[in-house]
């Protein structure tokens, strides 16, 4: 956290914030939880730089980053702070403890080549044929210090096998192989203390003040600290074990290894899934400064709105765990005809009818659904939820875009602005329509959470949660609704030039 949020981070926090939607629509007992990894002494030396005090400067950084979760309307439970000394400090010490009390972890003097934008020791064999850290390409420098280190060596057939049986999951499966692939080559004990002097910005070591904890043991705990591990039992015992981390794939070792690792060391449960994210790059290369290429949030927001980056991030790219690459056009292009012309267009298309010929509302009663549509929900359903369960964001949005898709082609072939003398063939017609809009609002909600909300008022869908949805005989207009009266509203994506 050395840096206010780029597209990178509001895709990881969309990805979780529509799964946490999901299931929360699905009755699940669910709790999102974000925060920052605020030590180090890279965050250190950037605070002296800027002449701010560190925490300063951090509280500026979390600032930004809760500013950007409002305005994607992700919905976090709790934000974690590694600096926060009354939640997090006292787990990551207990947890150091249970590590000890094991015989895992012991003092050793160490040599190596560090880098200090990456935070690591790095082997030779790692650095670049300049002998320069591949990712900064700077020299790394040699650091000689007595620190502690903990037996991740003594974890490596148990963490083979929790990965390969997927009791450990790691999502996407490229991305499972790369790390049994890693573990493969065998496991180093890790450094995982700093002196102090050279160190002075993060948690003591219990019992040595002359130490401080590196990244591992602080920043991995803070999933621990954040659901209550040394503050709230129970929340802790509701929320535990984890079921499923978001990360980007430049930490998935970090995660499936070494925290699963401190885990098992601590004889606690380790966490279900792994879901390992890509990249957002932009115009086909990686985002800096120096490119001029990197795209700030809040300037997309700004002129498509929270869920057009939404839509973006879900339905862009080669799928889950793939980088996805954004460019203006692509974005734009995108904005319109998945939203403007395919969602909006239906949804506006059919409440200005309905409202135009039943300005007082229309019974429901004797209604049939359409036996083609009654089908095609069912399977968007299946479909959805498939999806959704394996993490899949992008399969799970074509479940809806199939309906608003059908939605569409029907309104065009049954042509009901044309039907002058059948009423009730009319009346069929725009309560299909109505039928299946409804199921896509209760199927977009986790997606496009603004969209869903404004839907829900066109189409006084008042009640439902997916979870409700059990059985094919749900339909809505079938069971309530007896009098439908639709509002009229304004466009729900207005189109862009
Ligand atoms: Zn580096």
């Amino acid at each position: 956290m050395n840096a206010g949020p780029h597209l990178g981070f509001a895709m990881e926090i969309i990805i979780a914030d529509v799964l946490t939607r999901y299931n929360r629509a699905q009755w699940n007992n669910v709790f999102l939880l974000t925060g920052a990894d605020e030590h180090g002494s890279k965050i250190y030396n950037k605070a002296k730089e800027l002449g701010k005090t560190t925490i300063q400067m951090l509280d500026e950084h979390v600032a930004l980053f809760k500013e950007l979760e409002d305005s994607l309307s992700v919905t976090p439970d709790d934000f974690i702070r590694t600096t926060d000394k009354v939640r997090h400090w006292p787990t990551a010490q207990s947890i150091w403890q249970k590590l000890e009390a094991k015989g895992d972890i012991y003092k050793k003097k160490y040599s190596g080549l560090y880098c200090e934008g990456c935070e690591v020791f790095m082997p030779e064999k790692d650095l670049d044929p300049e002998g320069n850290c591949p990712i900064h390409h700077k020299k790394p420098t040699l650091l000689e210090e007595e620190n502690y280190f903990f037996r991740l060596s003594k974890y490596e057939e148990q963490l083979k096998k929790l990965i390969a049986s997927d009791t450990v999951k790691i999502i996407p499966e490229f991305r499972k192989n790369e790390i049994l692939s890693f573990l493969s080559e065998g496991l180093n004990d890790v450094s995982f203390s700093r002196s102090a002097d050279k160190m002075p910005w993060g948690v003591p070591v219990p019992g040595d003040e002359t130490q401080v904890m590196y990244v591992w043991c602080d920043a991995l705990t803070n999933y621990l600290s954040g659901i209550g591990y040394s503050f709230d039992q129970e929340k802790f015992a509701r929320y535990y074990p984890t079921y499923l981390h978001v990360i980007g794939k430049d930490i998935s070792r970090f995660h499936a290894i070494i925290y699963m690792a401190m885990l098992l060391s601590a004889d606690m449960e380790t966490s279900k899934n792994i879901l390992v994210h890509g990249f957002v790059t932009s115009n086909g290369e990686k985002m800096s400064k120096s490119l001029g290429n990197v795209v700030v949030p809040e300037d997309v927001i700004s002129v498509y709105g929270s869920d057009a980056l939404r839509y973006f991030i879900t339905v862009w790219g080669g799928g889950v765990g793939e980088d996805i690459d954004y460019t203006q056009t692509g974005f734009h292009n995108l904005y319109n005809s998945g939203l403007v012309n395919g969602l909006g267009n239906i949804a506006n298309r059919t409440s200005t009818l309905f409202c135009k010929y039943y300005p007082d509302g229309v019974s429901t009663d004797a209604f049939v659904l359409d036996a083609e549509i009654h089908v095609a929900i069912i399977s968007a359903y299946t479909l959805y939820t498939s999806s959704l369960e394996t993490f899949d964001l992008r399969t799970g949005y074509t479940a809806v875009s199939t309906l608003i898709d059908l939605a569409n082609k029907y309104f065009d072939e049954q042509k009901p602005w044309t039907i002058k003398d059948d009423p009730e063939k009319l009346r069929g017609i725009l309560l299909n329509l109505v039928e299946i809009l409804y199921h896509v609002t209760i199927l977009v909600a986790p997606f496009l959470p603004e969209t869903a909300e404004k839907m829900r008022e066109i189409f006084s869908l008042t009640d439902s949660k997916l979870g409700d949805f059990s059985s094919d005989a749900e339909f809505r207009l079938t069971t309530e609704n007896k009098a439908l009266k639709l509002l009229t509203v304004p466009l729900l994506f207005e189109k862009i030039v």
